[in-house]
């Protein structure tokens, strides 16, 4: 694993950029360590004042702060922050009282803000998980305290002259975009982590390219990703991660972007730089599986029947309950047991397509004989009924009544952004893909000044 250097933007429209450089190959002496810092902070100026530019907009202040390990001989400067509010994180079975404590603030003052009654009410019963923000003055006296009511609403106290005033207060929420990109070296989880992204926004990502990429297969060592995404923000600190609204994904040497587009009755899809969805009419696999336990083939050694015989679609070997999702939108023609197959599930999708489901532990029993059903709905578990050696996914996909391979046919497209929101659309991804570059770029030249050995 190389390490990875952060480098915190603050109140700049992007949190961060990632890092990556080979230190392990570097070897300096502490002129050339303070030669190479005075420069990579010049660097970092200069490229938060064009990203500044770049969008229009004067960051407010830039705080920077680059962490281990460059710096691990000396620790890095704690920055304290500018203003005097200090946060809390509430847990369950926390006060008010045991919370305001560690300040100095005593029974007294508990007892005059909670003499406020109905307006304080939710002070009596604090979320855990929720946040408490406390403002004091130079002598340690309580001035402000503000608590989360709901992701809109606040509750803030204020000092008078004879006691505290309580009023609640609209969020004041600024969406930034923020940027993160890794290399893969084990997974993309593994990556999508040390990148800065949670669990949800690298399922969001996987999503966006999993018509083109299959994740579970595909993925090699070199792969790698960049983002950007949103990011909300609530008075200077980051509330949540929001919508990737830019990606790019290198799988094997080819490169797949995508951009997010909302449309004039706010719904929202990926398309390509050149408009087209990334939407497929039909998922690529359609199971979460470990691995393929068999393939298309006109000839095969049955491990059941033991005899030779064609194989007409793909065995997905995955575990026992694993949803089985519908490859594309159609309706449900059978749902029963199907001699050698099981339980099997068919689908037709318009006229000319048909994809099958056997071995199936059980149906979904939302999704009945003739119903209507979208791509990725769950339409049964894997299972091993019929003539099957362990848990796995047969599936066909058919083309006008004749097998094809599943992994190899052509699989049609769904239809390409509205012309009408062409225009819009180019001008939005012009502009998102031109952060994005930037962004790659400049990543890059940091990268090269840390690493001056050459990697
Ligand atoms: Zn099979």
């Amino acid at each position: 694993m190389q390490p990875q250097h952060r480098v915190n933007l603050l109140d700049t429209d992007f949190k961060y950029l990632k890092i990556k450089s080979n230190l392990k190959k570097a070897r300096f002496s502490h002129g050339q360590w303070r030669v190479a810092l005075v420069c990579g902070l010049f660097l970092i100026s200069v490229v938060t004042f064009s990203m500044a530019h770049l969008l229009q907009r004067q960051p407010v202040q830039t705080r920077v702060k680059i962490p281990l390990p460059l710096l691990s001989s000396s620790p890095a400067p704690k920055l304290e922050p500018v203003d005097a509010w200090r946060t809390v994180g509430i847990k369950s079975g926390d006060n008010l009282a045991k919370l305001l404590s560690p300040f100095g603030i005593d029974a007294r003052q508990i007892h005059q803000i909670m003499s406020l009654g109905k307006p304080v009410r939710a002070l009596r019963d604090l979320q855990a998980g929720a946040h408490l923000r406390v403002r004091l003055d130079e002598q340690g006296v309580l001035q402000a305290l503000a608590y989360d009511l709901s992701e809109q609403q606040n509750l803030q106290l204020e000092r008078t002259e004879d006691g505290f005033k309580a009023y609640t207060r609209a969020k004041n929420y600024q969406t930034r975009l923020a940027f993160a990109q890794a290399q893969i070296h084990n997974s993309l989880f593994a990556a999508g982590r040390q990148a800065g992204l949670n669990d949800t926004m690298i399922m969001q990502l996987a999503s966006i390219f999993a018509w083109d990429i299959d994740f579970a297969l595909d993925i090699r060592e070199g792969d790698g990703f960049s983002v950007l995404y949103k990011a909300i923000y609530h008075e200077g600190e980051k509330v949540r991660s929001g919508e990737i609204v830019a990606a790019e994904f290198v799988n094997r040497g080819k490169t797949y972007r995508a951009l997010r587009f909302t449309d004039d009755r706010d719904r929202s899809r990926y398309y390509t730089p050149q408009g087209r969805s990334v939407r497929k009419a039909f998922l690529r696999s359609p199971v979460r599986f470990t691995r393929i336990s068999s393939r298309f083939s006109s000839g095969r050694y049955h491990p059941v029947l033991h005899r030779f015989r064609a194989h007409k679609g793909v065995d997905y070997a995955a575990r026992r309950g694993t949803p089985v999702r519908a490859a594309g939108d159609g309706r449900i023609t059978y749902r029963a047991r199907k001699g050698g197959y099981g339980n099997t599930v068919i689908i037709q999708h318009g006229h000319r397509y048909t994809t099958l489901y056997a071995h199936l532990s059980r149906f979904n029993r939302k999704a009945r004989h003739g119903q209507r059903i979208k791509q990725g709905q769950i339409i049964g578990y894997v299972g091993s009924s019929g003539l099957a050696t362990g848990p796995h996914l047969h599936y066909e996909f058919r083309v006008n009544g004749r097998h094809h391979d599943p992994l190899r046919v052509k699989l049609p497209k769904v239809a390409p952004l509205a012309r009408r929101f062409k225009k819009t659309f180019d001008t939005q991804s012009n502009h998102l893909l031109a952060r994005l570059d930037f962004f790659k770029r400049n990543t890059v030249a940091l990268a090269d000044l840390y690493s001056p050995s050459g990697n």
